[in-house]
């Protein structure tokens, strides 16, 4: 059997938890690391408008219970976003599949 479907207000703020542990991570790894300047909260410039704009994308998914982005019919995302975030939950899903997170990793890869 499934899990039971999580409230809607608890899937957002488990979605917002795993999408900016996984940019964050990107981020550190690929730009802080490389000498890109930190914007606020431990995010450059365009990961932080990544991830706002992942949030807002989250909160506002029409579809209840939300299906895995990549089963996704709707495709909210504006192709750039889309690229973008792509990148980032193909390097992150494999840092935290070493890590042991397949929770994290199954529930959101794209
Ligand atoms: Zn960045």
């Amino acid at each position: 059997m499934f899990k039971r479907t999580l409230s809607k207000e608890k899937r957002i703020k488990k979605d917002a938890k795993v999408l900016k542990k996984f940019i964050k991570v990107y981020c550190k790894k690929n730009h802080l690391k490389n000498g890109v300047k930190e914007y606020k909260e431990g995010y450059c410039e365009d990961c932080y408008d990544l991830l706002h704009y992942a949030l807002k994308r989250n909160e506002k998914c029409p579809l209840d219970p939300k299906p895995q982005c990549k089963h996704c019919t709707i495709h909210c995302y504006k192709p750039e976003y889309r690229a973008k975030i792509k990148e980032v939950m193909k390097f992150s899903g494999i840092y935290f599949l070493k890590r042991g997170r397949l929770d994290w990793v199954f529930h959101y890869f794209f």
